[in-house]
């Protein structure tokens, strides 16, 4: 195998562009302990890549630019408006990679964003990622997966998932992981809400609830065991009886029709469902793919999400395309 992450020159196209995409996650264990000293949470997480991708396309320029396409790109103000200046993750991205390697940071970056921002889906995670991945290429910059995995934990702690896929078990902030198995794909429904939620404002909310008593305090972190051993042999009504989510309850407590949207993902059939990560996206465990397809069109009809989309999962991490 090549030292270096993915490919070369090879890569580039005819116009000069290097594409790459990467995957959604959802939480199907999400523990958080108390709010610690350094101001974080620790955390014993199990991540599972699913197939909505956001598309990150680099081309030769000379500056930095972002440009943002796509069904999700985002609201005009609130949690889910994705800014296209440094406050963007990819462009921190871009200038944490060209110094790393001692190059400029110059690149015209268009997002395709089909990952819904500030849902609980990792999607800036997901296009930070990509976006080492493609300029990886762009730039020459060889960089090795483990080069990578150590810019994605500086630039967030879903980033070294997004770069890696697959399933996951996480812990301290989420961005020390190991592998986990999981010996068939898992089909999903996504529900996807039509105004995205803060994680800081869900994470505060957890450690109000618990000062407040409303919720355990979290000092003994609910183990991963049963959902890591149900991804590697239960049947899906297994994993889904597993699913566990901490933050679940502040979500519902800022946005109150989850309960009612999680409600109705168990009428429809859902074999399980749990709001993902900080929210707002409820992610319904179904027995296989026409099962998805069905419990996809059912919570369609609720009205109860802006969209659905019918997604399967482990799949790759950031990886080039074309
Ligand atoms: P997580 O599940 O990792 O906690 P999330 O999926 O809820 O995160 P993101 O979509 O990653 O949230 O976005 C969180 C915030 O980051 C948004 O409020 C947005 O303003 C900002 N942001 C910066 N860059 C991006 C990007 N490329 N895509 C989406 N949001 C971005």
């Amino acid at each position: 195998m090549s030292p270096t992450s993915h490919g070369g020159p090879g890569r580039i196209r005819g116009d000069g562009a290097v594409v790459a995409r990467a995957p959604a996650k959802v939480n199907v264990h999400l523990a958080v302990a108390p709010l610690g000293p350094d101001g974080y949470h620790e955390l014993r997480t199990v991540f599972l890549a699913v197939s909505l991708f956001d598309t990150v396309t680099v081309r030769p320029a000379g500056d930095l630019s972002i440009e943002l396409t796509g069904e999700f790109a985002g609201g005009r103000s609130g949690p889910d408006r994705v800014p296209t200046d440094r406050r963007n993750i990819v462009w921190r991205a871009a200038e944490l990679l060209a110094e790393h390697a001692g190059v400029p940071a110059h690149a015209a970056v268009t997002i395709d964003k089909s990952i819904p921002a500030a849902a609980g889906l990792a999607g800036g995670s997901a296009d930070a990622a990509a976006a080492l991945v493609a300029l990886d290429t762009l730039w020459g910059t060889h960089a090795t997966r483990g080069d990578l995995a150590g810019l994605a934990a500086q630039l967030g702690s879903d980033v070294p998932f997004s770069l890696l896929g697959g399933v996951a078990l996480g812990s301290g902030r989420g961005d020390r992981l190991s592998p986990v198995l999981a010996r068939r794909p898992w089909h999903w429904v996504l529900g996807i809400a039509g105004a995205g939620l803060s994680t800081p404002a869900v994470y505060g909310e957890l450690d109000r609830l618990r000062a407040a008593g409303d919720l355990p305090s979290g000092e003994e972190l609910v183990s991963p065991d049963p959902v890591v051993a149900a991804l590697r042999s239960g049947p899906a009504d297994a994993l889904g009886a597993a699913l566990w989510n901490d933050l679940q309850d502040p979500a519902i407590s800022l946005r109150p029709d989850l309960r009612r949207a999680l409600e109705e993902a168990t009428a429809a059939g859902a074999v399980g469902a749990l709001v993902s990560g900080s929210g707002p996206t409820v992610a319904a465990l179904a027995d296989d793919e026409a099962g998805a397809e069905a419990l996809a069109a059912q919570l369609a009809a609720t009205g109860s999400f802006r969209t659905v989309r019918a997604v399967h999962g482990p799949v790759h991490g950031a990886r080039l395309v074309g």
